[in-house]
């Protein structure tokens, strides 16, 4: 496994397995395939409803805790110091877990300053390891870490061939905030996984598109947390570190950027409107 260093030190893996839209049925199934496979870090939200899953596996998997690097993020509806605090101690208590690798902010959204307060006390106190933000575009972004004590470690924002995030980055490299990707493979959407390109580039190193995909984030110094509901499909995720991508093959990658969502614009003043009414 390969890491990154985030802005206080702390080591996080650099591919991770993400379980959103993992069944709270299903999720303690898979993320038990995904510690068996080799993934120590695991990206969850009390969002996706699957936290206690996720806590069962780790629980139960007789690897060290200290092994894991576990991540949870702050929904909108629990948004402001004292919701914020409340929730906390719920996520700790369902992951059954007494701290968090990362704590992030799901959703620019609500007030998040003072959410932001209440991880940068958690931090403070030890029930935080590293704390950040998601879904913050630049804007926003620049405004928090601007003002706030604790630097955001980590942004987890929507990246992958078809977004590689060029102009955030600058300014996430600025503020020593380290990227993380959700949606590595675009869930599959632009028919990624049959990309020419990417399959071409597969050809030549005996590996899949889904592959090419993570390696290039990976390259370009980006953490991934690919999400498979599927045992072998995790293995193939996994197995992205004994190859390496020539800068010809990153620069053909790198054209494939539209600079743009393939899901949402939280600018967007209707898809705020959705987002604040999800999970309510
Ligand atoms: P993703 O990882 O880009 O794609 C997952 C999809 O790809 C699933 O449909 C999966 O199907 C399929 N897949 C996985 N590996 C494959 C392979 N090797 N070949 C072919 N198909 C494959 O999408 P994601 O789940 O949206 O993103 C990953 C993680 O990022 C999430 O689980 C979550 O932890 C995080 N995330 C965060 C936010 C946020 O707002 N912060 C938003 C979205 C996601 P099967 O399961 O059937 O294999």
């Amino acid at each position: 496994m390969e890491y990154v260093t985030l802005n206080n030190g702390v080591k996080m893996p650099a591919l991770g397995y993400g379980v959103y839209l993992v069944s709270p049925e299903e999720c303690e199934r898979c993320v038990s395939d995904a510690i068996e496979t080799g993934y120590r870090s695991i990206d969850t939200a009390q969002a996706y409803f699957n936290e206690e899953g996720v806590g069962r596996a780790v629980a139960r998997c007789g690897v060290p805790r200290g092994e894991f690097f576990l991540t949870t993020k702050i929904w909108i509806s629990n948004a402001g110091y004292d919701k914020a605090r409340t929730s906390i101690a719920e996520s700790l208590r369902k992951l059954r877990t007494d701290y968090l690798d990362l704590l992030l902010i799901h959703q620019p959204f609500g007030d998040y300053y003072g959410t932001y307060r209440a991880m940068e006390e958690a931090y403070m106190s030890g029930l935080a390891r590293a704390i950040g933000l998601s879904n913050f575009y630049p804007d926003r972004f620049v405004d928090l870490a601007h003002f706030c004590e604790i630097k955001p470690a980590v942004n987890q924002v929507e990246t992958h061939v078809f977004q590689q995030q060029k102009a955030a980055r600058a300014y996430l490299r600025k503020y020593n905030t380290q990227i993380e990707s959700w949606s590595p493979f675009a869930r599959g959407e632009n028919n990624l996984f049959s990309n020419p390109v990417l399959t071409g580039i597969g050809g030549r190193h005996g590996k899949t598109a889904a592959q090419i995909a993570l390696r290039f984030l990976l390259q370009s110094k980006v953490v991934v947390i690919p999400k498979s509901t599927r045992r072998e499909r995790m293995a193939e995720n996994f197995a992205v570190f004994d190859f390496s991508l020539s800068e010809a093959e990153m620069r053909e990658i790198e054209a494939l950027d539209s600079g743009k969502s393939v899901f949402i614009n939280h600018q967007d003043p209707e898809s705020v409107e959705w987002l604040l009414t999800r999970f309510q």
